[in-house]
Order: C-alpha cells, then structure tokens, then sequence
C-alpha cells in the first residue's frame, strides 16, 4: 500500500506548529512567572532559578510532544480515510476489500457459514469512458455503485475493486431464495439503462462467484478466482454470470502459455497450413481445397486452432498469422491442380483491418494468383460489425472477382436481411445440421430451406462436415451438390513431389493423403 500524505501539512508546517507550541508554552511560563513574583525573581537562589527554567522547559517539550502526537492522530485518520474508502462511490476501497474478505475467511471458517464473494465488471469500462469522458465516467461510477447498494442488503460489505469492477461479501444467509435468482435479479437491475446529463447509458456485465471456505480463504487467491469467474462469463457473452470451479484455473493457465507462446511460434515458423478437399457429389470431383491452420509447438506438439485462433483474435496476432495464411495459400496453389480453388478462412478482426483489401490484392499480386481461385471464408459475425464498412468491402472483393463464403451458415444472426446488402458467393452450412441431419427431421428441413435460400439468392452452396454415407445421400436429396468432410478427406499436408501436382485430384488419392 503506497505511504498516504494529507497534502496540506507539509513538513514545514508541522516543523513550525510543533516547534511554535514549545516556544510559546516555554514564553507562556516566564511570563507567568514574572507576573506571579515580578522583581523577586531577581532575588532568588541561582539553584531556585535552574529549577524553575527546568520546569519551563518540560512544559515546552510537553506541549510540542503533544502538538506531534494530535498531528501524528491527525496523519493517520487522513491515511486511513484516504485508503479505505473510494472518493468516488463512498465504497470500500481495494486494499479495505481485501482486508474484510480477510476478516469474513476467518469467520466462515470458524461458522462454517458459506460467504460468497460477488465480483461485479462493467464490460468494456475503458472503453466506455474514452467515448463518453471521464466526467460522465465517473457519473455512471456513481449511479452504478448507488443502484448496487440499493439491491443489497444494508449491512452487505461491497467495494470497488477497479475502474469498473466491484466486490460484494455476501453471507449465505443474506441471500433471499436461491443464488441464482439474486444474482440474476441484480444482473438486470444493474443493466438497465443509466440517465446521465448529456445522455442515456447502457451497459453490460460479467459477474463470476466464488464461495468461502469451499473455494479458498486466503483472500489474494479468492480475488483471484472470482475473477476466473467472471473471465469465463464475459467469453459466455453479455450479462452472464459465472461460479468458480477448478478447471477455470487450469484453463486460465493453458491461455496465458498460448498467449505468450503465439509471438515465438510465428517468428520461429511453426505454423503450418493443411488442405481438405471439397466435392462436387453428383461427379466425384475436388473443386477446391479449404486451408486450415496448424500449429506444431516443439515441445508440446499439435494445438488445435480453437485453441489459439480465439486468444490471436483478441491479442491482435490475428492479422500477421492471418496475412501469412493467405500469402501461404496463394503461393501453394500453384502446387494444386490449376482448376481447383483455394479457400482461406479470414478472422472477423482481419477482415475489419484497415486496409484488408489492399493486403488481399497485393498478396495476389505477389504470388500470382488469379482471383477466380481464390476463395475467402467470413462467417456472419465478421460482416455484422460494421455493416455498411463489410457490405463496401464485400462489393470491392467481388469487383476484384474474388468469392466470399458465408461460413458456419445457419449459427449466427437470425435476421438474414443482410444476405440482400451483401454480395458474396456461397452458403456454407454449418457441420451441425449436417451431423444431425440423419436423426434429427428438423436439421434436415434446415439443410432443405438452406439449400432453397441459397438457389433464390442465385448463390452457391456447399456442406460442411460431412462424416457418412448416409449424410451425403441425404444431402444430394436435398439438392446440396458440394460437400465437404471427413468422409471425403481430412485437412492433410501438401505433398509437393518433383514436377506433378501435390493435391490429389481423385477422392483415392485424397484418403491416402489424409491423416
Ligand atoms: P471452420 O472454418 O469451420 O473449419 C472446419 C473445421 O471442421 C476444421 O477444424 C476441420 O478440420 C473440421 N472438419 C472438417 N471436416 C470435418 C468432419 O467431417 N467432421 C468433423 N468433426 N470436423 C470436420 P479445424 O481445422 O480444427 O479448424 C477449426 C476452426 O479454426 C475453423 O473452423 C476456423 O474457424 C478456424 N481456423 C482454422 N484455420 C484458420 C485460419 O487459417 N484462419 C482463421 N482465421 N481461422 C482458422
Ligand atoms: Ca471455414
Ligand atoms: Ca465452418
């Protein structure tokens, strides 16, 4: 805890109010005296006289101790105001939190009582006060930290614990019928709109739980995993709540090695890009190959993109990974047959670059690709950000003739309006009403509707994910003449051998290749 200051006593000051209050009491004294004995002083034994100035003395270094110590009472009452409460709400402040979970692990640990620490963000707070001042900030501050006092229970210990985040101590019996449906209720409550002067401010939340004795009592540690908590609520989406449990640790941990791994690997080249064939079913044929990222760590061998792709996204390492997937898969096309297509998966954040396109056309320009061949994969997420910035790019592509497919089709925004404005080439549909499409009647009705959208459209169509028989069979029934899947081929390395084509061209060749 940094060493607090009251500003306004410097050490001048209290040099001159204690050095002041002994002369004065010393002054004080002789003019007593010389009131009390006037010229008699004069008279006195020189023995007399010692002992009076003595006592003069002691009275001075009395009232100059006592001026140190109320300064001393003062320091401290500054101190601890200073440090235990936030001026902003009037809440406790951090290191006070931390003090009462402290004080409440004790005594739960004594009761057994159960205590649940509550930890409170307000997503994206930076964010927020960037865009609206920090003098409307801490108005919103304000009225947050009121309206969480106003749902809890008046004796509750609540603190702010960050720009944006607070804490709550909450014994069990405090709870009113099940967590859940407090948390829930306090989740909606805190979410409804703020009136500040200029404007109306929303905001979302994560909260994440964690409950004492059971998940810790050392109050480092519990901060910690609430926090934990809430990491895996705000990735669940807006205003989830989540309770520890222990994989989150584990978890935690996994993400922060790719996190700082993911620099390394890039500079030292582990990445590596595999190709899994798409079908024309009625003929048999490869039209064209999708690329898929692979990462071989040295030591710890394959991590799969899922694992990586989502922390590159949100560290910003999505855009040089994702420009060298395309660099790679425009140079390894003239290693595939010349009539087949490359399609290359493109991260909503890659695509929201600022210059995207121009990356695009001049990695064309480099390798030599022809726009015909290329394909790029954006799921509807990527052009849901901005709208009229993706419908401008997907227009720029297609005047470049480049296709664009729509990725994951059917999981994402259920307002299709969008599929009018944007110009793109294919649906793909997602590997989940695919998997489902032999057991389930209603994934097979969704594949049909797909399928009948995309031919309204005048657009092309493919399905992903495609593992039996049974599901091509049915896939050709419902009219999709484009698959792709384990059954025809899994994502596997180019083989480039001297003077042919590396990719097989034929579905035997394919499965040889596979892994
Ligand atoms: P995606 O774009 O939907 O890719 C298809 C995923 O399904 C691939 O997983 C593929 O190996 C897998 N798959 C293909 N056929 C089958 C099948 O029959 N059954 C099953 N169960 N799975 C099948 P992968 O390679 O692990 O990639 C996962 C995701 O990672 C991709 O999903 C994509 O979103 C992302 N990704 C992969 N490579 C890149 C890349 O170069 N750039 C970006 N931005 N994302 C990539
Ligand atoms: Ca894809
Ligand atoms: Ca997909």
């Amino acid at each position: 805890m940094p060493a607090v200051r009251n500003p306004k006593r410097t050490p001048l000051f209290r040099l001159l109010t204690i050095g002041s209050s002994g002369i004065g009491s010393f002054v004080l004294g002789l003019w007593g005296l010389k009131a009390a004995f006037g010229d008699g002083l004069a008279g006195m034994e020189a023995g007399t006289v010692v002992g009076i100035m003595a006592a003069l003395c002691a009275l001075a270094a009395a009232a100059a101790s006592l001026s140190f110590f109320a300064g001393v009472d003062e320091s401290a009452d500054y101190v601890f105001q200073e440090t235990h409460f936030d001026k902003l709400t009037g809440l406790l402040s951090r290191p006070a939190m931390v003090g009462k979970i402290a004080d409440a692990a004790c005594a739960t640990s004594k009761t057994g009582e159960p205590v649940y620490l509550i930890d409170i963000d307000i997503d994206r707070f930076k964010h927020i006060n960037d865009a609206i001042g920090y003098s409307h900030g801490d108005s919103l501050i304000r009225a947050f930290a009121k309206r969480l006092r106003a749902q809890m229970p008046k004796d509750v210990v609540m603190g702010r614990i960050g720009a944006g985040e607070f804490a709550v101590l909450l014994p069990d019996r405090a709870i009113r019928g099940s967590m859940e449906k407090t948390v829930e209720t306090l989740i909606n409550e805190l979410m409804e709109p703020y009136q500040l002067v200029s404007h109306q401010q929303s905001v979302s939340l994560s909260v994440g739980i964690v409950a004492m004795p059971k998940d810790g009592v050392d109050p480092v540690l519990v901060l910690r995993r609430s926090n934990l908590a809430l990491q895996n609520a705000r990735a669940a989406g807006v205003g989830n709540w989540s309770v520890f449990h222990a994989d989150m640790g584990l978890v935690a941990e996994h993400r922060q090695w790719v996190e700082s791994e993911l620099h390394a690997a890039f500079d030292r080249g582990d990445f590596d890009l595999h190709y899994q064939p798409q079908l024309d079913l009625p003929t048999g044929r490869v039209i064209g190959y999708e690329a898929l990222i692979r990462w071989k760590h040295p030591e710890r061998g394959m991590i799969p993109p899922t694992e990586f792709i989502p922390i590159a996204e949100e560290t910003g390492m999505i855009v040089p990974i994702g420009e060298w997937v395309l660099r790679k898969a425009c140079s390894d096309a003239r290693h595939l047959p010349d009539d087949c297509f490359v399609a290359v998966n493109i991260s909503p954040v890659q695509f929201m670059t600022k210059d995207f396109v121009g990356t695009v056309r001049e990695t064309m320009k480099r390798t030599g690709m022809k726009p015909s061949r290329l394909e790029l994969e954006l799921t509807e997420t990527a052009m849901m950000q901005d709208r009229d910035r993706a419908a401008a790019i997907l227009r720029e592509l297609a005047e470049m003739g480049i296709s664009v497919a729509v990725d994951d089709f059917g999981t994402g925004y259920s307002n299709l309006s969008y599929l009018i404005d944007f110009s793109f080439g294919k649906l793909k549909i997602d590997r989940s009403f695919v998997s489902r499409i032999d057991t389930d009647t209603s994934s097979g009705a969704v594949v049909s509707t797909i399928v009948g959208l995309s031919r309204a459209l005048g657009v092309g169509i493919i399905a992903e994910g495609v593992e039996t028989e049974n599901q091509a069979t049915l896939l050709r029934a419902a009219g999709c003449e484009v698959a792709q899947g384990y059954l025809f081929g899994r994502p596997a390395p180019l083989k480039i051998s001297a003077g042919q084509s590396a990719a097989p061209g034929s579905r035997e060749k394919l499965v040889a290749n596979a892994h």
